[in-house]
């Protein structure tokens, strides 16, 4: 496990408390840009994939996937009960 993150993964290594829908779909979006950027790689799908919800449309009831940073291999997850309306977390794996 690497200590500290990279220049790739250093925009998102922090942890995250997800509290309202908007601040997911904040999350979902930065997760997103970094997908399609590169920076990181989702490793394993919950129900659907991060880049397949859609930010105003219908949202599984969890979400739940694994990334690893592409270039360092730093780990994260994201962690939302989506059916509660709230609550979630985006944090490195540890
Ligand atoms: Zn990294």
């Amino acid at each position: 496990m690497v200590d500290q993150p990279c220049t790739s993964c250093g925009a998102i290594d922090s942890t995250v408390a997800i509290r309202s829908p908007d601040h997911l779909r904040d999350v979902l979006d930065a997760v997103k840009g970094c997908l399609r950027s590169g920076a990181i790689t989702e490793m394993r799908k919950g129900t659907v994939s991060v880049l397949e919800i859609e930010p105003d449309g219908p949202r599984p009831d969890f979400i739940a996937s694994d990334f690893q940073c592409c270039r360092c291999g730093r780990r994260y997850e994201l962690r939302v009960e989506t059916f509660h309306g709230a609550g979630g977390t985006w944090k490195p794996s540890r």
